[in-house]
């Protein structure tokens, strides 16, 4: 007999056609679909379940998250915490990430916003590059397995790359700082700041007045990580007073971001819907069905969270 695993698909998954489940490796059942006994599902695949939902739960031998952060599932107080904790580790994942980090990295290098509104307004306004990318400082918050793609992505456009982690790290060219000792050395040196951080109770607000104060005058940051990791009142603060120069967000405290959010129209923020890195069903069902088969197997799991470090 096959293993048990239920699904609760996130937003936009539901256009996928029931035979995108079926597996050879387990019976699939879809959350608001299928009817199951909870006692007899084994595996719980999702990526934001309501709180409480895991705990209706009792026999799972793993819960397998369809996303990178797992913060949606940690944040349950009732998470079953004795239950192993798979998260997503795919590399499309990775490469989107880098693909709209050093777009936006080069669009604030090659002035692209100045144009956009000089274009908005038919005006033919030539602007000068103040430094080549090999005078920028690109400092990555979270030098993980996204963070360390993103940096080897932004060399091969001759930005100079610098990261914060917990612990120190080899990757190449990329200048590593470590622990909260380190974290004002890291920040002086950051022309732009890229959080790509989980977020856990150490992380949550590190985006803040006192953090923005840290850095160079002219900085601009850019979060790719979670809405909670950044005040957004403070950011608008360091943007009104001129320390920082701009902002790019992809994740907000409200998801969907409110459409009376002052974000929306800061003239200095570009805002998109938290779509930086986006989870492709294929190969999260492939990833799924590998977890599962090594479980199975008896055969250790793959990228099982710290549950107590909360990534
Ligand atoms: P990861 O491989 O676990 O890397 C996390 C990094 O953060 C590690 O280098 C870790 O340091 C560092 N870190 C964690 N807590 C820290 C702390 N308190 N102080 C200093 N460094 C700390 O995670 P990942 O796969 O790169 O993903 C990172 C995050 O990106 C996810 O959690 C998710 O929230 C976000 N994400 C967003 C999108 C989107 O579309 N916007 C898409 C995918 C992922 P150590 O290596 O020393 O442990």
């Amino acid at each position: 007999m096959k293993p048990q695993a239920l699904f609760l698909l996130p937003p936009g998954w539901n256009a996928l056609g029931a035979d995108s489940f079926s597996s050879a490796v387990y019976d699939a059942l879809l959350e608001g679909r299928d009817r199951y006994a909870p006692e007899a599902i084994d595996y719980f695949v999702g990526f934001r379940p309501p709180p409480g939902f895991l705990k209706s739960l009792p026999k799972l031998k793993a819960v397998i998250s369809l996303g990178a952060g797992v913060d949606g599932f940690l944040q349950d107080p009732d998470y079953p915490k004795a239950v192993p904790l798979v998260r997503s580790v795919d590399p499309n994942l990775a490469i989107q990430m880098g693909e709209y980090v050093v777009m936006h990295a080069l669009m604030i290098h090659r002035h692209q916003r100045f144009f956009d509104a000089a274009q908005a307004e038919h005006q033919w306004r030539q602007r000068m590059l103040t430094r080549n990318a090999a005078d920028i400082r690109v400092g990555i918050l979270g030098l993980g397995t996204i963070g360390a793609h993103i940096a080897a992505k932004l060399q091969a456009f001759d930005f100079q790359t610098l990261g914060w982690s917990r612990s120190r790290k080899e990757a190449p060219g990329v200048k590593s700082f470590a622990g909260a000792g380190e974290l004002p050395a890291f920040l002086s040196q950051c022309d732009i700041l890229v959080c790509v951080l989980p977020l856990t109770p150490d992380t949550r607000g590190i985006l803040n007045s006192a953090l923005f104060a840290q850095l160079p005058q002219g900085a601009y940051v850019i979060n790719v990580a979670r809405g909670a990791h950044l005040i957004e009142a403070d950011l608008i603060a360091a943007l009104d007073s001129g320390h920082l120069a701009g902002a790019v967000l992809d994740v907000f405290q409200t998801e969907p971001l409110p459409p009376d959010s002052p974000i929306w129209r800061h003239p200095k923020i570009t805002a998109t819907p938290h779509i930086a890195g986006i989870t492709e069903p294929r190969s999260a069902l492939a990833y799924v069905e590998d977890c599962i088969r090594r479980a199975e197997a008896g055969q250790p799991l793959p990228n099982v969270v710290n549950v107590a470090r909360g990534y």
